[in-house]
């Protein structure tokens, strides 16, 4: 365990995705002057590093067995204006981290007019990169959209290589992650020219039930075996929700439709004709460009629903393997055998979907690059249209999270190595990269990546990244986000509870009211 001693809660995000980033196997906690009296307690002894931020200066202390060998060069006593290079060092308070010729103390003051925050973070990117001896690939960049970047300077109209010098420069990426942004930026606003912002909406419908819970699991999902007899009260709130907006939004014109979860297709085929009668009902699905449901888990797909979702015209189903590998399989949950996957996968080629994506997920439990190669090479085959390659996240609220308690995080790898066999297997298939996001705490600091062949794009997935157009979402535990003309952001979250949202849907609705009051 890596512990970070913060002195303000405002630093909080940055410095822990930062030391995240830099010692992806650790686990990270930070403890703070309001911490509980029994975090402090159990945490105190285990600080490493040690921030302080006061309004002229900042220091960071470092914990020797972290900085390899600048440790001992940085606190020889050395003093000096970090801000360059972060390249001074004197030693700190006796009996702590800091204490003399055991750490590392860097010290930064800012310049004149300079934005505190982010000077504050080059700074302790510039140190965590100089005590560990690396440069990360994505540099000091911690949010999750590392493409908004590239896409806002291209609608700036601004050339490749001020951009990629942008990042390089700015944020410290690496020159192959940043054409890869600058990549996927220009694909998404080419996919993104024909969308209406203004007067247009995508919709989004939540389904949070799934056949059982996956070990790393963090979405909105219910074992559907304890929830069958609330299914079809939670529909009927759906519709009703969905009736609502229907009508508010009369006049507009809806892009895209994405049922997501959980797992949709745990409905029974009359539970999905039934929402998806209701949904063509109520909206105008004649300028849709896209309809995506999930088909995501195997153990819940069978051809009757595959025929329902075929004839209520969806374009795009995701069958989602995550590995190949049965005793993965078997270990994080997913009760669906290799067999199973496939025939799911053969079962939509049938029913004529042209559309197939397929989900994967590197860094699982026990996984050697032998078996994500296995995986990549038997996808290949199969030949979806699209692929999406995630890194493992751990996620406080999954099971993984207990597991690796129990486990540790020896098992759990993601590498440069294993990351380039996915690539190259979206390229054997005529994919190209044209969506990335990052996560908290994902395994090996990688991305997740979507790939797919030119012309099945997935236009939601893009939407949901560049944060362009509003989106309208239904269903417990969604987040809906309207979009401002400004480019200004408002939120509105369901309840995540099943019954809570069935109990409260006139609250939900007045909610969807409130947002998108004047929205017409
Ligand atoms: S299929 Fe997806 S939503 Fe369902 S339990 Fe697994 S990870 Fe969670």
């Amino acid at each position: 365990m890596l512990v970070i001693e913060l002195d303000k809660e405002n630093f909080e995000y940055d410095t822990q995705a930062l030391v995240k980033a830099f010692f992806p196997e650790e686990q990270v906690e930070v403890l703070l002057p309001e911490s509980r009296a029994d975090k402090r307690e159990r945490l105190s002894g285990e600080v490493k590093i040690r921030v302080a931020t006061g309004e002229k200066q900042a220091e960071v202390f470092i914990s020797p067995e972290l900085c390899g060998g600048e440790a001992s060069a940085d606190s020889s006593g050395k003093n000096g204006d970090l801000r360059a290079a972060a390249d001074g060092g004197r030693a700190g308070e006796p009996g702590r981290v800091g204490e003399p010729g055991t750490v590392g103390c860097f010290r930064w003051e800012p310049s004149e007019g300079e934005n505190y925050k982010e000077g504050f973070k080059e700074f302790f990117y510039r140190t965590l990169s100089r005590v560990t001896g690396r440069q990360l690939p994505w540099g000091m960049l911690t949010g999750i959209r590392p493409t908004k970047i590239a896409y806002g300077m291209l609608e700036e109209g601004r050339g490749r290589q001020e951009i990629a010098e942008h990042y390089c420069r700015k944020y410290f990426v690496s020159q192959e992650k940043a054409e890869l942004a600058t990549d996927i930026a220009e694909r998404e606003r080419r996919l993104l020219a024909g969308v209406h912002y203004e007067e247009g909406y995508s919709l989004y419908i939540g389904i949070p039930f799934c056949p059982t819970t996956c070990l790393y699991c963090s979405f909105t999902s219910y074992p559907i075996a304890g929830y069958r007899k609330r299914v079809d009260a939670y529909l009927d709130c759906l519709l009703q929700e969905a009736d609502y907006v229907a009508k508010q939004l009369q006049g507009k014109i809806l892009d895209s439709v994405y049922i997501g979860g959980g797992t949709p297709t745990t409905l029974e085929p009359e539970q999905l004709d039934r929402l998806l009668s209701g949904l063509r009902e109520l909206f105008d699905f004649g300028r849709v460009r896209e309809f995506t449901v999930e088909a995501g888990r195997a153990d819940s797909i069978t051809e009757e629903k595959l025929k329902v979702l075929y004839r209520h015209g969806v374009t795009r189903i995701s069958v989602n393997p995550q590995t190949m590998k049965q005793e993965t399989l078997e270990l994080i949950g997913r009760k669906a055998s290799v067999e199973q996957v496939e025939e799911a996968y053969e079962l939509a080629r049938k029913v004529g979907f042209d559309n197939v994506n397929m989900d994967i997920i590197l860094g699982l439990p026990g996984e050697s690059q032998e078996d994500v190669q296995r995986t990549i090479d038997r996808l290949v085959e199969l030949s979806p249209d699209s692929l999406t390659v995630h890194s493992l996240a751990v996620k406080r609220a999954s099971g993984l999270s207990q597991w690796i308690q129990e486990n540790g995080t020896s098992m759990l790898r993601n590498t440069d190595e294993t990351m380039a066999i996915a690539a190259e297997g979206a390229e054997r298939l005529g994919m190209v990269p044209y969506y990335l996001y990052r996560q908290k705490n994902m395994s090996g600091n990688f991305e997740n990546v979507g790939y797919a062949r030119e012309g099945k794009l997935g236009l939601y997935n893009i939407l949901i990244m560049e944060e362009k157009q509003t989106i309208v979402a239904l269903g417990a535990g969604s987040i809906s986000k309207r979009v401002y003309p400004d480019g200004r952001i408002e939120r509105s979250e369901n309840v995540k509870d099943v019954t809570l949202y069935i109990e409260k849907i006139d609250e939900m609705i007045e909610r969807k009211r409130e947002l998108l009051d004047g929205y017409v």
